[in-house]
């Protein structure tokens, strides 16, 4: 019997997620049993005309990985789309937008500015930026378009289920793996992993007092955490409250609060407004001097409560820019 066809592609993404795949191990080998990989552009050498000869709906299922930054990613992902039966974003750039997707605070002519023009080692007195076609003595050459805004997979194309994490774990990409390959898929749109909050599965949970109460915010990098008691007790940011678990606590057990990679529950709309409000709730200190010192002491608050998650926030992007 054929086996069915598997692609794997990466848009704006670290390449994290691709080392995930790698990270299956032996299982690796299984995967590599049971189906037949059509594209993999960072161990494989097909081609974008390979996948545009394929049938449509021919691939089972595409595995794509970071968010949608340029014109080159729009298109493939589309293209992936209309070849595919399912399209599962793959890790957090894919499923909420991700580290790449902090860049919504600034526009494409900041980011040129500060890329290609404003850094010490650039080297650019003519403040040449790139251009979608450039004249050489050679002929014509042309680069994708850079958008303003970066975008989640939903956002741009119709997906089928979400594969969450920074970058998913392999238990799960494997669940996920043999979920499809038994047809043992939950309904469309699900997010594969467990529905409740990382809090609910953290066993520094049982070290929370009754009612939590703070008087202050320490950053990580200057405290050393007691590695039993429950960070956000202790007055270190965890968004393990607004954050799904699934993840095995991976952080959390190398004495690491939450950063959100996994998103939210399926209750919440936007996750760093949930952390924000859990936050507020717990902070036991009524002059608003001292409160407007609190909140002065969170250095970057959107790189904090949305690391992962700003282009799928109610906000998106910074406005105006
Ligand atoms: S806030 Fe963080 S450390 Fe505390 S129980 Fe939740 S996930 Fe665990
Ligand atoms: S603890 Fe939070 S940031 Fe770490 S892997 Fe789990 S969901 Fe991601």
């Amino acid at each position: 019997m054929a086996k069915p066809l598997v692609a794997f592609y990466w848009c704006a993404s670290c390449g994290g997620c691709e080392e995930a795949v790698v990270d299956l191990a032996e299982d690796i080998l299984k995967v590599v049993d049971a189906v037949d990989i059509r594209l993999w552009p960072v161990a494989m050498d097909f081609k974008r005309a390979d996948v545009e000869a394929m049938e449509d709906k021919s691939i089972a299922v595409s595995f794509i990985n970071g968010a949608v930054r340029t014109e080159e990613q729009e298109e493939m992902v589309k293209l992936l789309r209309k070849k595919s039966q399912l399209v599962i974003p793959f890790g957090a750039c894919a499923h909420l937008g991700g580290i790449p997707g902090l860049a919504n605070i600034a526009n494409k002519k900041e980011i040129f500015e500060t890329a290609y023009k404003l850094t010490r080692s650039t080297q650019n007195p003519k403040g040449i930026y790139p251009q979608t076609t450039t004249d050489t003595p050679y002929g014509k050459l042309t680069l994708p378009e850079f958008f303003d805004t970066v975008k989640t997979l939903d956002q741009t194309i119709e997906v089928d289920y979400y594969l969450p994490g920074c970058a998913p774990p392999p238990e799960l990409i494997m669940q996920a793996v043999t979920a499809i390959l038994e047809g043992k898929l939950p309904p469309k749109g699900s997010v594969l992993t467990v529905d409740k909050a990382l809090c609910e599965t953290c066993e520094r949970n049982k070290s929370k007092p009754d009612t939590l109460a703070i008087k202050d915010i320490k950053r990580i990098s200057h405290v050393i955490a007691d590695p039993e008691k429950c960070f956000l007790a202790e007055g270190i940011i965890c968004l393990g409250p607004a954050t799904r678990g699934g993840c095995g606590e991976r952080c959390i057990n190398a004495n690491m609060p939450c950063r959100g990679c996994f998103g939210p529950t399926k209750e919440v709309k936007d996750m760093g407004a949930k952390f924000l409000s859990s936050l507020a709730s717990i902070i036991d200190v009524d002059d608003e001097k001292e409160i407007e010192k609190i909140a002065e002491s969170v250095i970057d608050p959107i790189g904090l409560f949305y690391m992962y998650s700003l282009p799928s926030s109610i906000l998106k992007r910074k406005q105006g820019v």
